[in-house]
């Protein structure tokens, strides 16, 4: 989307996560195209963290020494990303927008803490002139899992369900971007069947439309972005053993510490507050509450938007377990890159909002 000062481009993934320095591989295979140098987008790419994709991490190898990425695919998903990016900034259309937010209660639950629940859907669609929609945008906090580890399928889970009721309702497409599903929002469903992901998805669709179908579209004059670089200290020893085996690339900087970022999107009274990785509900919801006491109308959370460094929680309820290999209730520090990561994604969060 354009405004007069600003470019902004959002892209959803289907894949468990994709990392900062892919994010930064897709930018630089863009520079060299002059339209896009000109234009001068800020770009954001988000994965819907499906967890029957390809590994584009590296950590679901064949067994625990060996890489599990196919090299060629990435860099293929990285220049298709490049050629969408393209395509798009070459096709800007003339549009209204609206948001909204409603909450779809009883599709999602918190494994980890039952008591904490983030069941907001935040939405939004841009319309032609004429009001008819030219694409629609559903962000919701729930891990695309309802087909469990069990499932030999490639498939975009409920998410696709989802995406595919909007875009037969409306005709245009539906981009999904995951809230903050850390730790643990799954889908609350009867048993891990295709048929039940597609139950969550359609009424996912249904709630969403609905909501959206009440509100009015309007010209949007201000679409902004703010983005702010953080740094972290990684500590998880699964990670470094990681590194060792060469199952994920070493970016660890002289301090020990991973690199990544988070942004604050702004169109019109939505705004939408970008995470690197999959923030914990009771962080989301903090993080709604004060862009809304700042003057949002609507707000939300991108979560694994520019990066995945996996689950960011809340620092007082970090606990690394004695034996990582069972973790018990702390299994989302195992897939953590440690106890700072939080307090330094909410910190930059807080600049950004002031
Ligand atoms: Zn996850």
């Amino acid at each position: 989307m354009q405004t007069e000062q600003t470019t902004l481009v959002l892209v959803a993934l289907d894949l468990i996560g994709f990392f900062h320095p892919d994010v930064q591989d897709v930018i630089n295979t863009l520079m060299v195209s002059e339209p896009f140098r000109v234009l001068n987008p800020q770009v954001v790419i988000a994965s819907t963290h499906t967890h029957h994709g390809p590994d584009t991490m590296g950590l679901w190898g064949p067994d625990d020494k060996t890489r599990g990425v196919d090299e060629e695919y990435l860099a293929a998903i990285k220049n298709k990303i490049a050629d969408a990016i393209l395509g798009s900034l070459s096709d800007l259309k003339h549009a209204s927008v609206k948001w909204t937010s409603v909450h779809a209660a009883g599709l999602a639950k918190n494994a980890r803490n039952p008591d904490i629940i983030d069941d907001e859907l935040t939405l939004a669609q841009f319309t032609a002139d004429d009001g008819r929609p030219l694409i629609s945008i559903f962000d919701f906090p729930c891990h695309p899992e309802v087909l469990f580890e069990n499932n030999p399928h490639i498939t975009s889970d409920y998410v696709g369900y989802l995406r595919d009721e909007v875009e037969k309702q409306t005709g245009v497409p539906c981009i999904f971007f995951a809230g903050a599903l850390g730790g643990m929002m799954t889908p609350d469903v009867k048993d891990h069947s295709f048929a039940e992901a597609e139950l969550m998805g359609k009424k996912l669709a249904e709630v969403g439309l609905k909501a959206l179908g009440a509100v009015e579209s309007g010209q949007c004059e201000v679409v902004s972005i703010k983005r702010k670089e953080l740094a972290a200290k990684l500590t998880n020893p699964l990670y470094k053993m990681a590194f060792w085996r060469n199952l994920l690339p070493d970016i660890r900087n002289k301090k020990g510490q991973i690199k990544t970022e988070v942004n604050l999107i702004k169109i019109g009274d939505l705004w939408l507050a970008t995470v690197p990785g999959e923030l914990l509900p009771k962080l989301g919801l903090r993080v709604k509450a004060q862009l809304l006491e700042a003057g949002a109308g609507v707000a939300g959370v991108v979560g694994l938007a520019n990066d995945e460094v996996g689950y960011i929680l809340p620092a007082e309820d970090f606990k690394y377990p004695w034996n990582p290999f069972k973790p018990g209730k702390h299994y989302e520090e195992t897939n953590s890159i440690g106890k700072e990561i939080a307090p330094k994604v909410m910190d930059a969060l807080k600049e950004l909002i002031r």
